[in-house]
Order: structure tokens, then sequence, then C-alpha cells
């Protein structure tokens, strides 16, 4: 007999935006298998006898490969009854949850999904924009900059064409690759971006700025969110001129 496993959304970072299920999860998990990206106060919620294994992987220093991760999270279900596999955000956006969820059903071992809060939905939220906006937006495309070998590149055209919001997860320091390729796309360099770091956390930065000038800005401190498009227009001044007076250097106004 085998435990279940929980693939489970722990949000942007703060604890209160956590599900009451991830809660109810993680206070009765026997083993938490847990992302770099979940914060600490998060994982203070877990049972004190709790084992809490690290697989977090951050580019350049990968510590675990994607399957020994598989593998420790079949190896405790083997003996546990309850495994809270615990991810950033949303566990199916750019989480590698479509092999985990294959590795688990090869061994037989029953899981279930837990939605999480997803990063572009929490920074918008911090920044007070919608992500779709009568008249101005009827989609969003969520995208990753971060492209492994054999990956595929950012269809930018057809999100150009669409005239919709894009949400850039992991942009790395590529903000002049990215304001390079999207100006080429078709897309004005005048729209307006934001980028929001740690969305949701002490030290979130919200930097306002356009197309045009986003190769010119400091890259602030990942976790950082991308987010592209007219909808940004739509911000909250209140929550602008914070953000101004915090990043007075970095901040270039638009429009
Ligand atoms: N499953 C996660 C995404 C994992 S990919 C989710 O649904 O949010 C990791 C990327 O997510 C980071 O490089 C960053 O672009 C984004 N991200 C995750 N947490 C974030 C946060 N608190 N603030 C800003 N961006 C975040």
């Amino acid at each position: 007999m085998s435990g279940k496993v929980y693939l489970v959304g722990a949000g942007p970072g703060d604890p209160e935006l956590l599900t009451l299920k991830a809660l109810r999860l993680l206070r009765s998990a026997d083993v938490v298998l847990h992302d770099a990206l979940v914060t600490d106060e998060i994982l203070r919620l877990a049972r004190p006898h709790a084992l809490l294994i690290d697989v977090g992987k951050r580019a350049g220093r990968h510590r675990l490969t994607q399957s020994e991760i598989n593998q420790k999270m079949i190896e405790a279900a083997r003996w546990a009854n309850v495994v809270v596999r615990l991810k950033g955000g949303d566990p199916l956006i750019f989480g590698r949850a479509a092999e985990e969820m294959s590795a688990l059903r090869d061994a037989g071992i029953e899981f279930e999904v837990v939605p999480g809060i997803t990063a572009a939905i929490a920074a918008a939220a911090q920044a007070c924009i919608p992500l779709t906006n009568r008249g101005s937006a009827s989609s969003i495309t969520f995208v990753t900059a971060h492209c492994t070998e054999g990956g595929y590149p950012i269809p930018f055209e057809k999100i150009a064409a669409s005239g919709g919001t894009v949400a850039v997860y992991m942009p790395g320091g590529r903000y002049s690759e990215i304001s390079r390729e999207v100006i080429a796309a078709g897309v004005a360099a005048e729209t307006p971006c934001l980028i929001v770091s740690n969305a949701c956390r002490e030290n979130q930065q919200l930097l306002w700025t356009d197309l045009g000038n986003l190769p010119s800005i400091v890259p602030p401190d990942a976790p950082a969110l991308l987010i592209i498009g007219e909808v940004v227009r739509c911000r909250d001044t209140s929550v602008a001129a914070a953000a101004l007076l915090l990043q007075s250097e970095t901040v270039h106004a638009f429009g």
C-alpha cells in the first residue's frame, strides 16, 4: 500500500494566499517536498515532525534532477500516508507537473492536484492592474523566457497579433532581448510594462516602464515577473507613486 501524493500550489509567498485545502494538507503531511520558491513562513505551517525535503532547483546550481525529484516523491509515498509536493504559485504553470504526474502514474501512486495562485495573478493584484480589460486586452498569455535546450521560442508574433496581455515568467536578466523581440514582432515600443519582483513578500518591488525602456532598467531580484500590455496603464496611481519613491532611479514614466 502506498500513500497519496498531493501536488499543492503554495501561491506567491504570503501564507494568507494559501488555499484552505493547501493549509489542511500541509498540517497533515508526513513528508513535504518543496521548491526553492516556497517561503519559510509557509514551510513553518507544516507539522513539527513532518519531514521537509528541499528539492529546489535554481538556474545555474541544480541540486536534484527532475528524475531524482520524481524518485524521492515515489519513495516517500511508499512509506508515508500523506506526501505534499509543494510548489511555488500554481503547480500546473511552469512547474514540471506533467513529468511528476506521469512518474506517479507509472509507479501506480494515487495523486491529486491542489491549485495555487500563480505569480502573474499575484503580481497584477499587488499592482492593482487587471490582466484583461474591456476594450484593450481580451486575452492573457503566460510565457516563459527560460527555454531549455530543445525548448521552443516564444511566439511573440502571434502574441502581438492577439493584442492581449503577456506575462513573462523567468525573465532572468534578459530584458533587452525580450524588448527587442517583442518590438520586432510588432508591439509598439510605448507599450507599458511592469516588473514585479518578490510579489506578496516583504521585499516586493514594483518597477513601471515601457517596452522601449526595458533594456535600461536595473533588473530587480528574482523571482520576478514581467507583464507587458495596455492593462499596465490602468495602474493605481497611489501604488505607482509608492513604487516611484522606492525605485526612483530605475522607474521610467510613460504616457
Ligand atoms: N508555478 C509557479 C511558476 C514557477 S516558474 C507559478 O505558478 O507562479 C518560476 C517563476 O515564477 C519565477 O522565475 C518568476 O518569474 C515567477 N514567480 C514565482 N513566484 C514569484 C513571486 N513571488 N514574485 C514574482 N515572480 C514570481
